[in-house]
């Protein structure tokens, strides 16, 4: 499962870097939902202010340029967020992030929570 060999180019490695881009999509996702589902009291969908930051993550995961090699968002050194959607997806986080745990508690999204309430 988790990958620790670097620096070999595979013809893959497109598709690896896709891959990593959607599942970065995908979380941000349902964490964003479980987040509106318990403060917002949404039941379907998200409502508008969350469905913008959902947006707005994912625009930020389509224009990164360091996809293969960073992460998650959390941990660029970049920082794209703006500083108020920084404060909002954090926020998110640490609410749907110990929930997350309990649906995918997988390697990868524990070093994603720990960075993020790091900071
Ligand atoms: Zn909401």
């Amino acid at each position: 499962m988790h990958e620790n060999k670097r620096g070999e180019m595979s013809s893959d490695r497109a598709e690896r870097i896709n891959n990593k881009r959607d599942r970065e999509k995908k979380v941000i996702g349902q964490m964003i939902a479980i987040y509106c589902r318990k403060k917002h009291g949404s039941r379907e969908g998200l409502c508008s202010d969350c469905r913008e930051i959902l947006e707005y993550a994912n625009a930020r995961v389509e224009d990164c340029p360091f996809m293969e090699t960073k992460t998650f968002c959390s941990d660029c050194k970049v920082h794209c967020y703006r500083e108020e959607m920084r404060r909002r997806i954090r926020e998110i986080m640490r609410c749907a992030g110990p929930r997350m745990l309990l649906y995918h508690p997988i390697l990868l999204l524990k070093h994603i929570l720990i960075s993020r309430m790091g900071k």
